[in-house]
């Protein structure tokens, strides 16, 4: 005898397992945690990813370097869990203004933010409110076109510029700074951007590091690049450098990265070259002084303490910037409803879990780390979660999911861009490319919206 529910039409049974899942943030962390999602429930689960910007992506496409194509090609891969049948891309949508993760939760089974860490952290330190002072989520998102910082307008009519960290962002920007027209050639930097740096006057790029070479935050294949750089050199004192045999304690990459500071330090500056970037190591910024826009870097000397923090010295000087990129890390953005830890900028959770069906995964869980490659198992772990709590057949909770979704946002208003649209809007900007570059991004959310055609 067949049971009750199989004498049920198909399309009952169907529905009745269906799971329905949401995905706050179209960046590496929420494709990777889609992509594990639609692998563990196949055709049983629909996953909407939602976006505040109306283009996918996040942070390959607003943070990757314009000039670093093979990194931002992993975009590919999301295309293909964008196109699955049960996924669907959905942007231009707000957390908080145009939807709540209350409501999130009411129509879903499960909502994973995948919001990134798009905030940057301030440095806390007189002047970094001056004009001329930029963090590098500003700085970076002009020059890769995201609609925040269209008008960002930094000074580049200036000799020096300063750049604080000692991470991989800092290298992003001072190379980005260094770099000539020509060398921009076969990137996506858009163009206010690529006009505007070939009309720069910087030559001189400090780059601020409040510790020393063997603390530094660099991988070897990104410093690498400034030696081939068309009009930079790069400048080490090798009087910073702790003696050879020291290294030998370094992890390989570490080591790798300080035998490329030693190289530069062990090589005079070209002078065919107008540009320089200088490491300037235990440089502790103190405070940014100028007569209504940054014009120095207070510093102050530092040494390494026992346990390898920076100690101030009391030696200070300036460091003349007229611009000054700070590049100290991110947060993600605090949301209505869920908890946030404000020392770390970051949703608290335990493996991605921060409370009753509702996760966080890569930046938004455990803050601005890591490769791209590093959220892949980050959006796995959290899919297994989300598979214990939900197994993939069972019986559903009965949540309208993605119906109940675009019944709210048609009733407020809103005006969502699907992956389709985002299609239509890839192969205007391809069309628009410069010659030799694989697109020109259109950068205003208006611009974007027109683009769909519709
Ligand atoms: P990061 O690697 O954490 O580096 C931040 C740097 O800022 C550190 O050198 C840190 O120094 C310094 N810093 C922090 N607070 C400071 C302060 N108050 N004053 C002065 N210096 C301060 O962060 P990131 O460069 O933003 O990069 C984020 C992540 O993206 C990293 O995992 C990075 O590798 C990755 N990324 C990768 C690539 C690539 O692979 N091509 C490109 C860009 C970014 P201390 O060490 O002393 O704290």
């Amino acid at each position: 005898m067949r049971a009750a529910a199989d004498r049920l039409p198909l399309w009952f049974n169907e529905r009745a397992r269906m799971r329905h899942f949401a995905v706050i943030g179209s960046g590496p962390a929420g494709f990777y945690t889609a992509e594990a999602l639609a692998k563990a429930y196949g055709e049983g689960a629909t996953i909407d990813i939602l976006d505040r910007l109306p283009v996918p992506y996040g942070l390959i496409r607003f943070g990757v370097a314009p000039d670093h194509q093979s990194i931002k090609a992993v975009a590919k891969r999301y295309e293909k869990v964008a196109l699955e049948p049960n996924v669907r891309f959905i942007g231009n949508v707000h957390l908080g203004a145009d939807v709540s993760v209350e409501e999130l939760l009411h129509y879903y089974d499960a909502v994973v933010l995948a919001t990134g860490a798009p905030n940057d952290r301030r440095l806390g330190i007189p002047g970094d409110d001056l004009p001329g002072v930029i963090g590098s989520a500003a700085f970076v998102g002009w020059y890769n076109g995201h609609p925040d910082f269209a008008d960002l307008h930094p000074p580049l009519d200036v000799a020096s510029a300063a750049v604080i960290g000692n991470g991989n962002v800092a290298l992003d920007v001072a190379r980005i700074l260094s770099k000539t027209p020509v060398e921009f050639a076969g990137s996506d930097i858009v163009a206010h951007a690529h006009d505007a740096l070939a009309n720069s006057s910087v030559r001189t790029i400090a780059i601020l590091g409040r510790r020393g070479p063997h603390q530094i935050a660099m991988t070897p294949k990104e410093l690498g690049e400034l030696s081939h750089l068309g009009a930079a050199s790069p400048v080490v004192d090798g009087a910073d450098l702790p003696p050879p045999e020291a290294d030998s304690a370094l992890e390989p990459g570490q080591r790798k990265s300080v035998g490329h500071l030693r190289s530069f330090a062990a090589s005079p500056a070209d002078p065919a070259k107008p540009k320089r970037i200088v490491f300037d190591f235990f440089a502790k910024p103190l405070a940014i002084e100028g007569a209504g826009r940054a014009e120095r870097v207070v510093v102050e000397r530092t040494v390494l303490a026992e346990d390898g923090s920076a100690r101030g010295t009391g030696e200070t000087y300036a460091v003349e910037a007229g611009l000054v990129v700070s590049c100290i890390g991110y947060a993600a953005p605090p949301i209505p409803g869920v908890p946030y830890d404000n020392k770390l900028g970051l949703y608290p959770n335990g493996n991605g879990r921060v409370a009753d069906r509702l996760y966080a995964v890569g930046w938004a869980g455990r803050g601005p780390t890591g490769t791209i490659g590093t959220n892949r198992p980050d959006g796995q772990g959290v899919a297994e979660q989300i598979t214990a709590l939900f197994p993939p057949g069972g019986e559903a909770t009965g949540r309208d999911g993605p119906a109940g979704l675009d019944r709210l946002l048609a009733a407020r208003g809103c005006d969502p861009v699907r992956f389709a649209d985002w299609q239509k809007i890839e192969a205007a900007e391809i069309a628009a490319a410069r010659a030799g570059a694989p697109r020109e991004k259109l950068v205003r959310v208006e611009e974007l919206l027109r683009a769909r055609g519709h």
